[in-house]
């Protein structure tokens, strides 16, 4: 993955020049509403840090980090209501994994039942 590009839409959120629709946030995540959801519930949940993928943040971020972002997704899921259905987390990652802001961030998708983890089998 490429450095880090701080132009990027997310990078603009973090800095509040853009508007997002907020959910949770603490001292190294932020979490809002995607504006394209794929479920009615869909929730983009973001380190503060400027990590470009998973693989990036697997890496270099630090372990409170790493725990700020799985404790806020668990946050998330049980004030949304989604423990008891369940959900699915997604991290596209990279050209083959379809990811669009090159800013990592973690898809929480629910509120349905989703189907197959891929539309198309290999
Ligand atoms: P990905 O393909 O994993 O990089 O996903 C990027 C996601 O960001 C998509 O689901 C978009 O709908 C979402 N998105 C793009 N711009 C915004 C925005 N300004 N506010 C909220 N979500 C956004």
């Amino acid at each position: 993955m490429s450095s880090y590009d701080s132009n990027n839409i997310f990078a603009k959120i973090l800095r509040g020049e853009i508007p997002c629709d907020k959910v949770y946030e603490d001292d190294h995540v932020l979490a809002f509403n995607d504006i394209a959801p794929q479920a009615p519930t869909h929730i983009l949940v973001i380190p503060k840090g400027q990590y470009t993928a998973i693989d990036d943040f697997g890496a270099n971020a630090s372990a409170e980090e790493v725990k700020a972002l799985y404790a806020a997704v668990a946050t998330i899921a049980k004030d949304k209501g989604l423990e008891g259905d369940g959900f699915r987390v997604i991290a596209n990652t990279g050209t083959n994994g379809g990811q669009e802001v090159p800013h990592f961030h973690l898809h929480i998708l629910g509120g349905k039942k989703l189907g197959p983890m891929l539309a198309n089998a290999a």
